[in-house]
């Protein structure tokens, strides 16, 4: 068992709050991401799970044991870093074997777990190359493998993709996704690319200065972001977030643009959500309610269009599907289902029904 729990763990250097009261459990075999802007505290958190640091106050546990005072090496966990380059003059068998060999382990034991590792990552095929014979994607794999093959508790993978390019970064996504999966290992992974905290992970928390605000299922976060701070994080375009005011029945914003039948929305809602694909636009000449809002920019994608309004003083991005026939300067209804409208209250905090 190789769960990880943060109790209450705080980390200062000098006045910086780098890690805040920080606490969770990343379960055995969990991938579990850490997504934030830069300084918000992610690599801390790893540099706290090796033992590269210590705490200065609370308490971390690897598979249930209390390891503030463990070193490094006896926690076995190990870090991918960041730079995933291979050795050049060594074929990709020695680059996979490297770790192995140079922490003395037995050669019968460094051919099972190279062959098994190997297998995993599909490229037992392809050992004997040197890495200047490999396409970029097995280069990518064979790099992993090599971090892969030692044997530890739980991997740390600190943003590991983001040198790449966006094609790669998409496959070795998809990759690692599978091979964590198959291997079966504790992994805590850390990015500040939203869309690949939410493809990869299985469960993500969100972290601000140091803070943990949210932590989830992706869709779990998507779906009922706790705040709208995590709302604006997850999301292309991100979630329009407007003031409200309650109306006869109705919560309306935008000047009266928008204007939502809903009686269960919370009293004390100040701000309200819409996601950009819940947003339907339609001519204003096809009957409309309140005032009409003018199409402002349209930016087809080919399987989608997003469409910037401009509601009162308000921009709304509305992700619509298809090439609908809409124009600049068109003036159109607004609306959105009342179930998919979100609530937040003075604070920015998400307001439950
Ligand atoms: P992230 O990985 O999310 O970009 P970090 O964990 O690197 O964030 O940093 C969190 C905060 O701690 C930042 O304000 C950063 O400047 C500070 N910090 C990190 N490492 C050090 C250090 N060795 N010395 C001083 N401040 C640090
Ligand atoms: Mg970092």
């Amino acid at each position: 068992m190789a769960d990880i729990v943060f109790r209450n763990v705080t980390k200062r250097y000098g006045t910086t709050l780098a890690v805040d009261d920080a606490s969770f459990t990343v379960n055995d075999n969990e991938f579990f991401c850490f997504f934030g802007p830069p300084l918000s505290g992610k690599s801390t958190i790893l540099r706290l799970v090796l033992g590269l640091e210590t705490p200065d106050a609370g308490e971390i546990l690897i598979g249930g044991k209390p390891v503030n005072a463990v070193s490094p090496a006896e926690r076995n966990v190990a870090m991918v870093f960041q730079n995933l380059a291979l050795f050049p003059h060594m074929s990709a068998l020695d680059n996979v074997r490297f770790p192995l060999v140079e922490r003395r382990v037995a050669e019968l034991d460094i051919k099972k777990r190279v062959a098994d590792v190997a297998a995993k990552l599909h490229i037992s095929h392809i050992l004997h190359k040197p890495p200047a014979q490999l396409s970029g994607g097995e280069r990518q794999r064979v790099a992993i493998a090599r971090a892969l093959v030692r044997d530890p508790n739980a991997y740390l993978m600190d943003d590991p993709i983001s040198a790449l390019d966006a094609r790669l970064r998409e496959e070795t996504r998809v990759e690692l996704k599978r091979i964590q999966r198959e291997l079966g290992k504790t992994l805590i992974y850390v990015t500040h690319d939203q869309e690949e905290a939410m493809s990869i992970a299985d469960r993500i928390a969100i972290l601000d200065n140091g803070r943990i605000r949210q932590i989830g299922a992706p869709v779990e976060i998507y779906d009922r972001p706790a705040s709208t701070y995590v709302a604006r994080l997850l999301g292309s375009p991100v979630m329009n977030i407007l003031k409200s005011v309650r109306g006869e029945g109705s919560v309306e914003a935008a000047e009266g643009v928008i204007r939502i039948a809903d009686k269960t929305a919370p009293a004390d809602a100040v701000e309200i959500g819409l996601r950009p694909e819940d947003i339907r636009v339609k001519p204003w000449a096809d009957g409309g309610s309140g005032r009409p809002a003018r199409v402002f920019e349209v930016e087809p994608l080919g399987g989608y269009t997003v469409v910037t309004l401009a509601a009162g003083q308000a921009r709304l991005k509305a992700l619509l599907r298809g090439q609908p026939d809409i124009r600049p300067d068109a003036m159109v209804a607004i609306s959105c289902e009342p179930a998919r409208v979100h609530y937040f209250g003075q604070g920015g905090g998400a307001l439950a029904r």
